[in-house]
């Protein structure tokens, strides 16, 4: 009840509004009618009054005359005394014929004057042996006043009605918007928070209208949109799934590149161009690995290292594109004789690494003795040329206190040195 009082009279709201709205432009309209109206009926009473004022002067025109004729000035001022209180006349005035005023009399004081006096004038004469003498004039007055009190009376009865009319038709209209729009927009703004964005579905308008005017209208019209964001809604969900799972398909193609792309630089990073077998580093840093396996496994690591003699000859004579023909193909002998599990790398231009896992001396130095009779046994033919050559191998085995590849690289290199210092083409442990 509280709020229905507050909404009744919201000065902001739009029904108030439209009120000041609508009761100023009918007001100023029913002032200027009345006004007009006011006009001619204070013209009509002033026509009136002085009709009024014709047909007592009619009246009284023998007996002022009577007594101005035969000079009774008591009687004349009783007569115009008798004048004065009647409601309509204000003043009279007696002049005589030279225009000399003989009697003056008001019904008002001075500070009462009125604010508009009007007077209607007759000459007053006697007949006398057929002949009219005059005695002078007599002037009747009337005023605003008088006017203004009948005609102010209907006025104000009419002020009243229109009073009561407006105030009647402000609360009635004040209603009749309240119920057939106010509250209708209400239960719309109402309804249309309720609705969320996330759980648009089957949500819809629904007003409690019959009639098919404007509201229904703005509802169809709200519910249509309803519709239509509800549908962008799923083909907006429809369309985000998919981009997300072809950016998903596109982000694992990328990652399977990106792999591919690391193997390959691993590969390059980590491979002897040339030969294809391990570099330098990656050979020490697998070695290193294996060392310390081996150390806490207790396994016997032999590491052999290969050089091949005269190998500066081989490029002189035959080329160096034969020289890097010949590299390969001893890498690949020496790869046929080697298990899966050893490490074999190029640490330089004609020389070579092998780490043997879990192998005794014995063992590692019949198998370099097996790598140089095969390569000494092999002829390389090019073309019309057949390319032969030996290479000679240093050999130790992992001493026990012995930790860093490159200590017991060393001690094989050092063997590998005494092998070419004998003569080349031989094994040294
Ligand atoms: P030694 O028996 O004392 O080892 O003699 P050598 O001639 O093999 O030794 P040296 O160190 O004097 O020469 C090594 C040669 O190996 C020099 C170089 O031209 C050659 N060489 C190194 N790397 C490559 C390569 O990748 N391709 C070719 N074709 N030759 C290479
Ligand atoms: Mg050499
Ligand atoms: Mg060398």
């Amino acid at each position: 009840m509280k709020e229905h009082t507050e909404t009744f009279f919201h000065p902001a709201h739009l029904s108030h509004k439209m009120m000041r709205i609508v009761f100023s432009l009918y007001l100023a309209v029913a002032l200027v009618i009345t006004s007009i109206h006011f006009i001619a009926e204070y013209r009509t009473t002033k026509a009136d009054i002085l009709n009024e004022l014709k047909a007592l002067e009619n009246t009284f025109h023998t007996p002022v005359a009577t007594t101005l004729w035969q000079m009774s000035d008591t009687q004349l001022n009783a007569l115009v005394k008798g004048l004065i209180s009647m409601p309509i006349i204000e003043g009279v005035d007696i002049i005589n014929p030279t225009g000399k005023s003989i009697l003056e009399l008001r019904d008002f004081s001075e500070e009462q004057t009125p604010l508009w006096l009007f007077s209607i004038e007759k000459n007053l004469q006697w007949n006398l042996n057929n002949e009219d003498i005059p005695l002078g004039t007599i002037k009747l007055y009337s005023s605003s006043d008088i006017i203004l009190d009948r005609v102010l009376f209907g006025f104000l009865l009419i002020t009243l009605t229109a009073v009561i009319k407006i105030s009647l038709l402000w609360g009635l209209f004040l209603w009749a918007f309240r119920r057939f729009l106010g509250k209708p927009l209400q239960a719309l703004t109402n309804q249309i928070d309720e609705i969320k964005l996330e759980d648009i579905e089957d949500k819809r308008i629904e007003l409690d209208i019959q009639d098919k005017n404007e509201l229904l209208t703005l509802q169809g019209h709200f519910n249509n949109m309803l519709s239509t964001i509800e549908e962008d809604k799923k083909a907006f969900i429809v369309a985000e799934e998919k981009r997300r799972n072809d950016l998903e398909k596109k982000v694992v193609a990328r990652t399977q590149e990106l792999q591919a792309s690391n193997e390959k630089l691993l590969y390059l990073a980590s491979t002897d161009a040339l030969t294809g077998i391990r570099n330098r580093r990656v050979f020490f840093e697998q070695a290193q690995i294996q060392m310390d396996l081996a150390v806490r496994q207790n396994t016997p690591l032999c590491l052999l290292v290969l050089d091949i003699d005269h190998f500066k000859l081989v490029n002189d004579t035959y080329g160096h594109s034969i020289g890097d023909k010949v590299l390969c193909h001893f890498v690949r002998l020496i790869s046929s004789k080697l298990r899966a599990t050893d490490i074999f790398g190029r640490v330089g231009g004609e020389e070579f690494a092998i780490l043997l896992i879990d192998t005794p001396l014995d063992d590692g130095v019949r198998l370099a003795e097996k790598i140089r009779k095969s390569i000494y046994q092999t002829k390389i033919e090019h073309g019309m040329k057949a390319v032969t050559s030996t290479i000679s191998i240093g050999i130790s085995a992992q001493s026990e206190d012995e930790k860093s590849i490159n200590d017991f690289f060393v001690r094989s290199d050092s063997l590998l040195y005494q092998a070419k210092n004998k003569g080349r083409n031989r094994v040294e442990k």
